[in-house]
């Protein structure tokens, strides 16, 4: 069982209330398509969003962001497109594994993909190499808008400073943390991961966090 202090649903909605109002709908996330979204969970593995974009947009510039055009792809180009994301070998061979899922089982189509059953998919996508389970929620919640609650780094340090959790929660207890106490809605999923995202760059940084003019209140 997950360590939590008791904190029911509405709690849980006051703080994504006081988020909502105080930093404003967040848009997630920034994909034309879904298999740029699901391209894009991909690169932004250890690194920032800034970085992304470019990477994204050396596909797109190239022509090259569909699944097929880039199953087509010398690995060592794919690479080279995108090393503004970082660790660009390791990611284009990441991508090359997601690739050859999307075709074994999808016929490299993302319609197949989405019309999934969610549950099948998460546990298909887990045993892809390179895809964990914070790739794999963004990719089901984002890309395919089921209702899978995406966490991360900023979750755990914010609900862990606040006593939620213990700073060392795992990623399937921390999840279950919110799924148990929020409304199954893709929607709100959405939107209070990308709020959190929002707080924990702005506000709650690892070091010296910005209590004093943070929407939340301190600890
Ligand atoms: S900055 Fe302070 S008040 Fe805001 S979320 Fe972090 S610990 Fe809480």
């Amino acid at each position: 069982m997950v360590q939590t202090m008791k904190i029911g649903r509405r709690d849980l909605m006051a703080v994504y209330d006081r988020l909502h109002r105080a930093f404003g709908p967040q848009g997630w996330w920034p994909g034309e398509t879904p298999f740029e979204v699901a391209v894009g969970a991909i690169l932004t593995q250890n690194t920032n969003w800034g970085n992304v974009e470019k990477a994204l947009a050396n596909l797109k510039g190239a022509g090259l962001l569909t699944p097929r055009r880039m199953a087509a792809m010398e690995p060592r180009r794919l690479a080279a497109l995108i090393r503004p994301a970082g660790f660009f070998n390791l990611k284009a061979e990441r991508i090359g594994c997601f690739l050859r899922y999307l075709a074994k089982r999808h016929g490299l189509r993302m319609e197949g993909l989405l019309t999934a059953d969610p549950g099948r998919l998460r546990r298909e996508l887990l045993e892809v190499r390179g895809i964990g389970p914070e790739t794999a929620d963004s990719i089901l919640l984002y890309a395919a808008g089921h209702p899978f609650f995406v966490v991360d780094g900023y979750t755990r340090r914010i609900f862990s400073r606040h006593g939620f959790v213990d700073h060392d929660v795992s990623y399937d207890h921390l999840q279950e943390f919110f799924t148990r106490r929020l409304p199954e809605k893709a929607a709100l999923f959405n939107e209070f991961h990308a709020l959190i995202v929002t707080l924990g760059k702005q506000f709650c940084r690892p070091r010296s966090p910005r209590c004093e003019a943070c929407p939340l209140d301190p600890p």
